[in-house]
């Protein structure tokens, strides 16, 4: 049962049907069922009617010829035209297509319009019933036919003239249906083939009707299609039904998102070019000015190897940044989730970056609200931490102070870096969260910035699941807030 079950999906899966199937499959099941429901209906209750009809018609003929033949003492033998009822009785068995028997009292028939069992003893429920006063009739649905026993009385004299007594024999009559049904039978075969027809007529009405409904579908396919194969500019617009205009709009959001996605990932691919090309260019033009100088003096020589250097510090820590990056971007399995303490995590990056921050006189303040433990990895999480705390520094004033903050509620913690630096202008608070994004190019290049400190860090707070929000007054300084789950859940 599995088996088959299985190769029934897989035939489905390679041979997936079209929507129009079922479409046209229900709506031909939706006419055609009626149609011949409405056809069975007619034509059994019509049939029934006639038989109705037949019965009651030979039962009317049947009656009048029984009052004729008590009348006629038929049973009692006491009148000399039988003759004249024979026939009559013959007549009318033909013309029902049928057979009359007359039985007397003594369950012996007296005539039969076959002549085949005339002196024969015959008894039957019908006839013993009709003998009780009953008059019966039943319909043999299987064979076609009917049974009619009617009463015949003896007619006695009374005061006021003859009067009906008691039965003095039965009048059997049997005739079959089956003639009366052979015009119908005819006339049925022909509405099969009407039937048939209006089938096909219908299967190829509703199979246009199907096609031409479902064909803004197509045209959507076939946009989508055209839009796969490279023309993400082209727009997708198909309002023809409420459903396919959804389609059309959602599908046209997925490819604003996808431009840009690739508009990013171009200029991130110029960017990191553009990044990697500067120190490098830098190196040649220092190395080809001491190559042009044959006698220059050895602490020139120092000096620009001194720069040489630097500026290959500069490119490998730009390597760094990108492998970083790259890092955050990708799926967690390669992150490292525990419970870390991280009042003693942040105070050993402040320990780390105090002499940068003595340098400059610059005041390291820690203010821990209460210990927290979370759930975080710690290698990306104290980079993400170094970098706000090394940017607090290194865009601050002389004397200046960095202010760290740490605090908890029963959800999340909150970290928070204020310095008193030389802050964001208001409309670019949000671009220095982009890559290679740096508001003083010249002034992040002199600390060795790479303008992807702060990317990577918001790339490690939303692998976290949490939050960065940054205020900034010009001049006055700039706040980092990093609001991170106690509980990772993946
Ligand atoms: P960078 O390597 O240049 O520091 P970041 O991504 O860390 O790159 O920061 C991007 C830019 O945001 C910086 O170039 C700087 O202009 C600005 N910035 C970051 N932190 C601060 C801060 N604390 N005060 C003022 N400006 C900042």
């Amino acid at each position: 049962m599995k088996k088959i079950r299985e190769q029934l999906r897989s035939i489905y899966e390679k041979h997936t049907p079209s929507i129009k199937l079922p479409m046209v499959v229900i709506a031909i099941v939706f006419c055609m069922i009626p149609l011949m429901i409405q056809g069975r209906v007619l034509s059994s209750s019509s049939r029934q009617a006639q038989i109705d009809r037949r019965i009651i018609d030979v039962q009317n003929q049947c009656q009048i010829l029984s009052n004729r033949m008590s009348r006629n003492g038929y049973l009692t033998n006491s009148v000399v035209d039988n003759g004249s009822i024979d026939s009559e009785l013959s007549t009318l068995a033909d013309l029902f297509n049928g057979r009359i028997l007359i039985v007397n009292s003594g369950f012996r028939i007296v005539k039969d319009t076959f002549s085949l069992s005339e002196g024969k003893i015959c008894i039957s429920e019908e006839i013993i019933r009709c003998f009780q006063g009953e008059n019966t009739n039943r319909y043999d649905t299987r064979r076609h036919y009917f049974i009619l026993a009617i009463p015949i009385p003896e007619y006695v004299q009374a005061a006021d003239g003859m009067t009906a007594g008691k039965t003095a024999g039965v009048m059997l009559v049997t005739a079959s249906t089956e003639s009366m049904f052979e015009l119908e039978e005819s006339l049925n075969e022909r509405a099969s083939l009407f039937q048939l027809m209006a089938f096909v007529v219908l299967a190829i009405l509703i199979f246009t009707v199907v096609n031409v409904l479902m064909r803004p579908f197509e045209s959507l396919v076939a946009s989508v299609g055209h839009v796969t194969e490279g023309n993400l500019d082209e727009d997708i617009e198909e309002d023809t039904y409420r459903e396919t205009k959804e389609i059309s709009g959602i599908i046209n959001k997925t490819l604003e998102k996808l431009k840009a996605l690739e508009q990013s990932r171009q200029e991130f691919v110029s960017n990191v070019s553009h990044e990697l090309k500067t120190p490098i260019t830098s190196i040649r033009v220092l190395a080809d000015s001491l190559m042009g100088m044959e006698d220059a003096p050895k602490e020139l020589y120092q000096e620009f190897m001194q720069d040489i250097s630097d500026e290959i510090d500069r490119e490998s820590k730009i390597i760094d940044d990108l492998l970083n990056l790259v890092k955050m971007d990708k799926a967690s399995p390669e992150s490292n989730f525990a419970p870390v303490q991280i009042n003693g995590l942040v105070e050993m990056i402040l320990k780390r970056l105090r002499p940068i921050a003595r340098k400059r006189n610059i005041e390291l303040i820690f203010e821990s609200m209460r210990e927290v433990t979370a759930d975080v990895d710690e290698v990306k999480f104290s980079l993400a931490v170094n970098n706000l705390v090394e940017n607090a520094v290194k865009y601050n004033k002389e004397d200046g102070w960095v202010r760290v903050t740490l605090d908890a509620d029963h959800k999340f913690f909150y970290l928070k870096v204020a310095d008193s630096g030389i802050g964001i202008p208001k409309e670019l608070t949000e671009r220095v969260f982009e890559r290679f994004y740096r508001v003083d190019k010249a002034r992040s290049r002199e600390t060795g910035g790479t303008g992807l400190g702060l990317a990577i860090t918001k790339s490690v707070v939303l692998l976290h699941h949490g939050a960065i929000r940054v205020e900034s007054q010009e001049g006055e300084g700039t706040t980092f807030t990093v609001r991170i789950p106690l509980i990772y859940i993946p």
